[in-house]
């Protein structure tokens, strides 16, 4: 893969407050930023360039894939028919496969599975008729997810006896869905890697990841999961970043059930820069947002080393109002989306505290 000169322009589609990180790394390397998307969004104040426009629109699409060099997603569920059409005209990393496999549960369970990683027990949901035959094989409690488009707890019930489940699946609007077996985890982490063109593959520190209500809470590095499951948690992501022929950051969660044989779990994988990650700006030589930028633009991948221990903490709704006593804390590396409503649940921000390095992790 021929590296990109600086100066030259990366396409992103999407224009989420990834977009936006995204291309303030890609500022930093000498590119500007071209942003795709429906609607204005974080990445619009700090990209060179904004297009707007329906994800069906043909003919906006291939000017803005002709006025770009390389294109990329901030997010998962850009359409597959999008992407493609753009694909027609300048490379898009990482593919399309990534994108199509990650933007259907069913898919990507299926892709987990026939390389063999384990995966919570699922079934699949098309229909009411479904019900019976779902929870006997999968069992209770267990959680009803839509098939797609579903993100940060999102079209997710929860089931704890039978006759839950007819209200639950109206409730995500009787779309399909997968029934999943509720994991009885120890701690939640993700394996964040970047992959280059060529193939090669660099590991961040594996952060240990809070969930509350279904969104990421916080993130803290180093993790205290035992070494040898941290080597076969990297081991899983990077086989997975192979079968997809990947090129870029990609995000593998996965949960940790404790001592044992075979404890980790794949949850689902993301084909881009990660909340996960947010930390690696602040704690890292390289970040997960340049380290993206690198591989996409066939540079040499830049160092995955920590430098520092951190814990990231998502601003969530509200919280982002504090913002005036978390810049006056000593270590806390504000980061604020330009967001204007601060709706509950909505990441409005983030804030990663920083010390001096601990021994190993
Ligand atoms: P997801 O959208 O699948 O990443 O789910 C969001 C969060 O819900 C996860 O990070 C977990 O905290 C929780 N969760 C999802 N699926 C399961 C499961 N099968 N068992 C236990 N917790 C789950």
């Amino acid at each position: 893969m021929q590296a990109l000169p600086p100066g030259s322009t990366i396409g992103i589609l999407g224009a989420g407050q990834l977009g936006r990180m995204l291309a303030l790394a890609a500022a930093r390397l000498g590119f500007k930023c071209h942003v795709y998307n429906d609607a204005t969004g974080p990445a619009c104040d700090v990209a060179a360039v904004t297009t707007l426009g329906p994800f069906d629109d043909e003919a906006r699409l291939k000017s803005f894939a002709a006025a770009v060099d390389v294109v990329t997603y901030e997010f998962e569920n850009v359409p597959v028919a999008a992407a493609a059409e753009v694909a027609r005209i300048k490379p898009v990393r990482p593919g399309l496969k990534a994108l199509e496999v990650s933007q259907d549960r069913l898919a990507e369970k299926r892709f987990v599975a026939e390389l063999k990683r384990p995966l919570a027990r699922f079934a699949v949901i098309a229909g009411p008729d479904d019900f019976r035959e779902a929870l006997r094989s999968v069992g209770l409690p267990a959680i009803l997810k839509t098939r797609r488009l579903g993100y940060d707890g999102k079209g997710q019930m929860r089931i704890e006896t039978p006759p839950d489940m007819p209200a639950a699946f109206a409730a995500i609007g009787g779309a399909p869905a997968t029934l999943e077996a509720i994991v009885d985890f120890v701690s939640e982490i993700s394996v964040l890697l970047v992959r280059s063109g060529a193939g090669e593959t660099r590991f961040y520190d594996i952060p240990l990841n809070r969930h509350e209500g279904g969104i990421l809470r916080t993130s803290t590095v180093p993790c205290d999961l035992p070494e040898q499951h941290q080597v076969r948690a990297r081991a899983i992501a990077g086989e997975l970043a192979a079968a997809l022929d990947y090129v870029g950051v990609l995000s593998v969660e996965m949960f940790y059930t404790g001592p044992g044989a075979d404890p980790l779990i794949v949850n689902e994988f993301a084909p881009r820069v990660h909340n996960s990650g947010h930390w690696t700006i602040d704690a890292c030589a390289v970040s997960q947002f340049e380290n993206h930028i690198r591989a996409i633009a066939g540079w040499p991948l830049g160092s995955s080393q920590r430098h520092s221990d951190a814990q990231m903490t998502n601003l969530i709704g509200p919280e982002a109002g504090d913002w005036a006593q978390l810049a006056a804390e000593p270590g806390a590396c504000v980061h604020l989306y330009g967001k204007g409503e601060a709706r509950p649940g909505r990441k409005m921000g983030h804030v990663t505290r920083i010390k001096a390095r601990s021994g190993s992790g």
